[in-house]
């Protein structure tokens, strides 16, 4: 079946006991139990809830993986994920990871002793000397965030299988639309869903997709003893937005595409970022493992002046942190994404005083270059 299909239709979209057409949003804490000797499928919902359940199944089918799992945020997600580790165990990981990821590793899983490396990972040779006796995982986002930096996956995963060491991806950027890491043989996928899985700026979630069943029972038992599930509301909320992933990521893609062209001929703008663009680093490699460039692009202007006047004046469009909604969302990761970052560090990544972050939405591409017209000088 092929993907937009599957979204409508996986198994999951038909509530059993109705034949409704919309899981309906199972507001249950716990269960009655009708036989002391056979107690029913859902105990607490910590454990298990209907509605909860149908978004796994959904997510693991999109992704292909043996089992799938809805936290309350991406980084619940994420943090729930690697907590799967233990103390003395060493991770590598990319440098341009989500800013959350990188709290987590080095604010908190550090102090349990897990160790982290991190590596420019756009150049697999660097993933490959980074690994010890003792790593047990390769944690990997591609396309990266904000300069859209790609990783070769099939050869990180290689470099894995060799090692006997699991390979973790943040998708949330492509969404199994566009990249399916499990296919390339990953190992589990997480995602915040926040960002395109839901879609329309109205939910924070989180996801996380295991390839097999020793995987899926590990992150079962902290997803059970931790308890960063997300709740039966926001589960149906991205149920609904799973529905449209395709036919939306297809305008937002082809509008992204059309953008960023434009863009790279405006003389204000001295770089565009984006892996649908010809020149764009790592191009090949990203559309040997991603059917599309995705929806996020990046570009720096020549000067702070018109940065700022561009943030000030740009119309029909947000200026906020997050993507992935309906609505093009425009951001500055020097005083968002990366304000923690001091500044000359930050610089040395790219992350300049004059780069600026666009989630391309679904307003017409038309109205979106007058309103960026209107704010470049
Ligand atoms: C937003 C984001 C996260 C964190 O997700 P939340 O839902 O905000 O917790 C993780 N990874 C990437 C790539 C993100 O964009």
């Amino acid at each position: 079946m092929r993907f937009g299909t599957k979204l409508i239709h996986n198994g999951n979209e038909i509530d059993e006991e109705t034949g409704a057409l919309s899981i309906p949003i199972y507001q249950a804490s716990t269960y009655h139990q009708r036989d002391i000797d056979n107690f029913g499928k859902y105990d607490y919902s910590r454990s298990g809830n209907p509605t909860r359940e149908a978004l796994e199944n959904t997510i693991a089918q999109l992704e292909n993986g043996y089992r799938g799992f809805a936290f309350s945020s991406g980084m619940a997600a994420t943090s729930s994920v690697l907590s799967i580790f233990s103390a003395g165990d060493h991770i590598v990981i990319c440098e341009d990871v989500y800013g959350g990821t990188y709290r987590i590793t080095t604010k908190v899983l550090s102090r349990f002793n897990i160790e982290f490396t991190f590596v420019d990972a756009s150049n697999v040779d660097n993933i490959r000397k980074a690994i010890k006796d003792n790593t047990k995982a390769i944690f990997l986002e591609t396309p990266s965030n904000p300069l859209l930096k790609i990783t070769d996956l099939k050869g990180a995963i290689s470099i894995a299988k060799e090692k006997d060491i699991l390979v973790i991806v943040d998708n949330t950027f492509m969404s199994p639309y566009l990249q399916k890491p499990l296919d390339l043989g990953a190992d589990i996928v997480v995602h915040s869903a926040t960002k395109f899985i839901g879609g329309h700026s109205d939910v924070v979630g989180g996801l996380a997709v295991a390839k097999n069943k020793e995987l899926a029972d590990r992150i079962y038992a902290i997803q059970n003893s931790f308890g960063a599930i997300l709740g039966p509301q926001d589960c149906w909320l991205l149920l609904r937005g799973i529905k449209t992933l395709k036919i939306r990521l297809d305008v937002h893609q082809e509008t992204a595409g059309k953008l960023a062209k434009w863009l790279r001929e405006k003389e204000q703008v001295e770089e565009v970022y984006y892996p649908g663009i010809e020149g764009h680093p790592g191009r090949e490699i990203h559309f040997s493992q991603a059917s599309g460039a995705g929806a996020v692009l990046s570009f720096k202007f020549k000067t702070l002046e018109q940065t700022k006047y561009f943030l000030n004046n740009i119309e029909n469009a947000a200026f906020a942190v997050s993507l992935g909604g309906v609505e093009t969302i425009v951001s500055y990761p020097a005083k968002m994404s990366h304000a923690a970052i001091p500044r000359e560090e930050r610089e040395a990544l790219g992350v300049s005083d004059t780069l600026i972050r666009v989630s391309v939405g679904l307003e017409e591409f038309e109205d979106l270059v007058e309103s960026f017209s209107k704010a470049i000088i």
